[in-house]
C-alpha cells in the first residue's frame, strides 16, 4: 500500500562532475539490478549547485530528483535562499525539509520548517519532512514528547490532503554520521509514534498513507534491519548514498 523510498541525501559533498558520475552509477546500477521494477521508489537529494547536472541525468529514468532544502518565499531580496518555484523548475519532485543539520547547525526553528513544508507542498513538491531527538532527550526520556512537538507544529497549518502527501524522516541526532544508529525495534516503535499522531492530528486514512523512513548511519550491512520493521517505508540515507553500488544494493533490499 505505501511505496517504499530510498532517497540519497548527498549533503554537501561533490563537485559537478562527481555527481553526473554518482548519478549515472546509481541509474545504470538500478537498470541492472532492478529493470522495470516499481516496487521500490528511489531519489537523490544532490547540493543546490548539482540540482541541473544530475536532473539531466535522471530525466527519463524512474529515478526522482530531490533538493535539501526551500525557503518559503517564492523570490524577492533572500540572499543566499532558493524556493519551491526554482526547485520545480529544476524539475525536483522531492525536498527535504526540517533537516537536523539544519535545525542544529543553522538554528531552524519548528516555525521555520512549518513555513518551508507550506511552501513546498504549494508548489506541488513531495516534502521529507525529517524529525529527530537529540541525545538530550533521549537521555531524559524526552524522546518522544521532542519528536511529537516537532511534527505538531510542522504540520500544524495542512489540512487532510496535503498531509497525506509527506513522507516522513525518522532521525534521531545522534545517528546522523556517528555511525551509530537506532535498533529496528526502536525505529519501528518511533515511526508507530509519529503514525498514531498523525491519526490524532488527522484521520487514519492520512496516518495509513504517510511514508515514513528511518535515517541514521544507514548503510548496506544494517538497511534490511530498518526495512524488515512493519511501521518503517524505507530510508534516507547520507555518507551510504555517496557510493553507487552500496546504495543501488540498498535500492534493491527495499
Ligand atoms: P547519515 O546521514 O546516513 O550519513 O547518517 C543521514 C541524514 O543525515 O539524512
Amino acid at each position: 500500500m505505501r511505496r517504499p523510498l530510498m532517497a540519497g541525501n548527498w549533503k554537501m559533498h561533490l563537485t559537478l562532475d562527481a555527481a553526473q558520475a554518482l548519478a549515472r552509477g546509481v541509474v545504470e546500477g538500478l537498470e541492472r539490478a532492478l529493470p522495470g521494477d516499481d516496487g521500490v521508489e528511489v531519489a537523490l537529494c544532490p547540493p543546490f549547485t548539482a540540482l541541473e547536472r544530475v536532473g539531466r541525468v535522471l530525466e527519463g529514468t524512474p529515478v526522482a530528483l530531490g533538493a535539501q532544502d526551500l525557503f518559503w518565499e517564492d523570490q524577492g531580496a533572500y540572499t543566499g535562499e532558493v524556493s519551491g518555484l526554482q526547485l520545480v523548475d529544476l524539475g525536483c519532485r522531492y525536498v527535504i525539509v526540517g533537516h537536523s543539520e539544519r535545525r542544529h547547525v543553522f538554528g531552524e526553528s519548528n516555525q521555520a520548517v512549518q513555513r518551508k513544508l507550506g511552501a513546498a507542498l504549494r508548489h506541488g513538491l513531495a516534502p521529507i519532512l525529517c524529525v529527530g531527538e537529540r541525545i538530550e532527550e533521549r537521555r531524559a526520556g524526552r524522546a518522544d514528547s521532542w519528536v511529537q512537538d516537532q511534527l505538531r507544529t510542522a504540520v500544524a497549518e495542512l489540512k487532510p490532503g496535503e498531509a497525506r502527501r509527506l513522507t516522513i524522516a525518522y532521525e534521531p541526532v545522534w545517528a546522523i554520521g556517528t555511525g551509530e544508529h537506532a535498533s529496528g525495534e526502536e525505529a519501528n516503535r518511533m515511526a508507530g509514534v509519529i503514525r498514531s499522531l498523525l491519526e490524532e492530528l488527522f484521520d487514519a486514512q492520512v496516518a495509513a498513507a504517510v511514508r515514513i523512513l528511518y535515517g541514521g548511519s544507514v548503510k548496506p550491512a544494517n538497511v534490511g534491519e530498518f526495512l524488515a520493521q512493519p511501521q518503517v517505508d524505507g530510508a534516507l540515507v547520507g555518507g551510504a548514498s555517496l557510493e553507487a553500488e552500496g546504495f543501488v544494493a540498498m535500492a534493491v533490499e527495499a
